[in-house]
């Protein structure tokens, strides 16, 4: 399960950096787990109130950090300027309405492989990338037709 995993990952890192495998960061964890998404420290904090109400914001979002030194969650800064973190998974890019505020995730194949090309001709070590595509979505340009 992917949850267990995380959680594997979590403790050998608080325990490698000599921090409390406290019972709060692995409520938290479960609790980013299962909302799953793009999420806000203000997204996170809402989902986890409803069933851990003794959790602050400020706890929520110091242990979102804490997840991204671990490597256990990505970091975004799309083009609204609002820091959004995801749960690491497999790797895929994003695309963006900017009417609603969706994001949906895509992989494509053929754009990996045509960006290594690229990179191979310019001499250039590609270690990582970031594709995000910025427009209407599909609900969008339906509900504006109607
Ligand atoms: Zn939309
Ligand atoms: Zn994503």
């Amino acid at each position: 399960m992917e949850y267990e995993a995380h959680q594997k990952a979590l403790a050998s890192y608080l325990e490698s950096h000599n921090l409390k495998r406290t019972k709060q960061r692995e409520e938290i964890l479960r609790a980013f787990v299962d909302a799953g998404g793009h999420l806000t420290g203000e997204d996170l904090y809402q989902f986890i109130r409803k069933r851990a109400p003794r959790i602050g914001y400020t706890t929520v979002y110091r242990t979102l950090k804490l997840f991204v030194e671990a490597g256990l969650a990505e970091e975004h800064h799309f083009d609204d300027g609002v820091t959004r973190y995801e749960i690491e998974h497999k790797h895929h890019d994003h695309l963006l309405c900017i009417f609603c505020g969706k994001i949906l995730e895509f992989e494509s194949s053929e754009i990996e492989e045509a960006q290594k090309i690229v990179a191979e001709e310019l001499g250039f070590t590609l270690l990582r990338h970031r594709h995000e595509l910025y427009g209407r979505c599909a609900d969008c340009s339906a509900s504006k037709q109607s």
